[in-house]
């Protein structure tokens, strides 16, 4: 397997869906890996940590929502692209306990599929120019060389959208980014996403982050705008 291509994990149940897009992300330069159940996908994922993961959600015994859990416990920095049929609910894909990073409802053209799976590898690429290695902002530190984020020094497990977005915050501490900023700046300016998206994944930063997710003290929606990061209060301003 070329060790610079990224892997991507398809798991579709349906044989002729999987292959139609397994052929597609191959001649797109990706190493394509298929499984045809959860317990297929879960075993390829340990054993090859894929960097992508499109994920049916209706799969037989386990089902996709199921299987987006183990894996996002498993590797926390996979990119996890949920399909979904239609009218099937885009929250609960999302959803806190899930960790997907995105979802696309099928039938779909399998080249938005290659593009939503780039930008999702291109995330964090763009709008924000850091020379350190680090960014820190009161209790909070962002460690971009090994993708990880800690409050108090203690390490809180981000996804790699939260990250990227924990990312946009903490290079503009007060800055208000409205939705769509926020997903240029992580996505990339080329991506057509659901600026839901963006909420969920704040929601479920909050959940993280914050004492008490329902009074944010981290991050503020700003009526009107958007959302940004103020610090915890009582801390001393600069
Ligand atoms: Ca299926």
């Amino acid at each position: 397997m070329p060790a610079n291509k990224t892997k991507v994990l398809v798991v579709e149940d349906e044989a002729s869906i999987r292959k139609f897009i397994a052929i597609n992300l191959h001649r797109n330069d990706f190493v394509v890996l298929e499984a045809g159940d959860g317990e297929t996908a879960l075993e390829m994922a340990r054993r090859y940590s894929p960097g992508v993961i499109v994920l049916d959600v209706m799969l037989p015994a386990m089902d996709g929502f199921e299987v987006c859990m183990q894996i996002r416990r498993m590797l926390p920095q996979v990119i996890i692209i949920m399909l979904t049929a239609r009218g099937e609910d885009m929250d609960k894909i999302m959803g806190l306990e899930l960790g997907a990073d995105d979802y696309m409802v099928k039938p779909f053209n399998p080249l938005e599929l290659v593009a939503r799976i780039r930008a999702n590898l291109r995330k964090m690429a763009s709008c924000v120019p850091v020379k350190t290695n680090c960014i820190s902002f009161q209790q909070l530190r962002l460690d971009l060389e090994g993708q990880r984020f800690y409050k108090d020094e203690e390490e809180i497990e981000l996804t790699p959208t939260e990250f990227a977005m924990m990312k946009v915050f903490m290079s503009n501490p007060r800055k208000a980014f409205s939705r769509n900023e926020i997903m240029n700046c992580v996505w990339g300016q080329n991506y057509f996403g659901d600026l839901k998206t963006v909420d969920v994944n704040i929601r479920r930063i909050r959940e993280k982050l914050e004492e008490d997710p329902s009074a944010p003290q981290w991050i503020e929606t700003v009526w009107g705008v958007g959302y940004r990061l103020k610090g915890a209060a009582g801390h001393a301003q600069y």
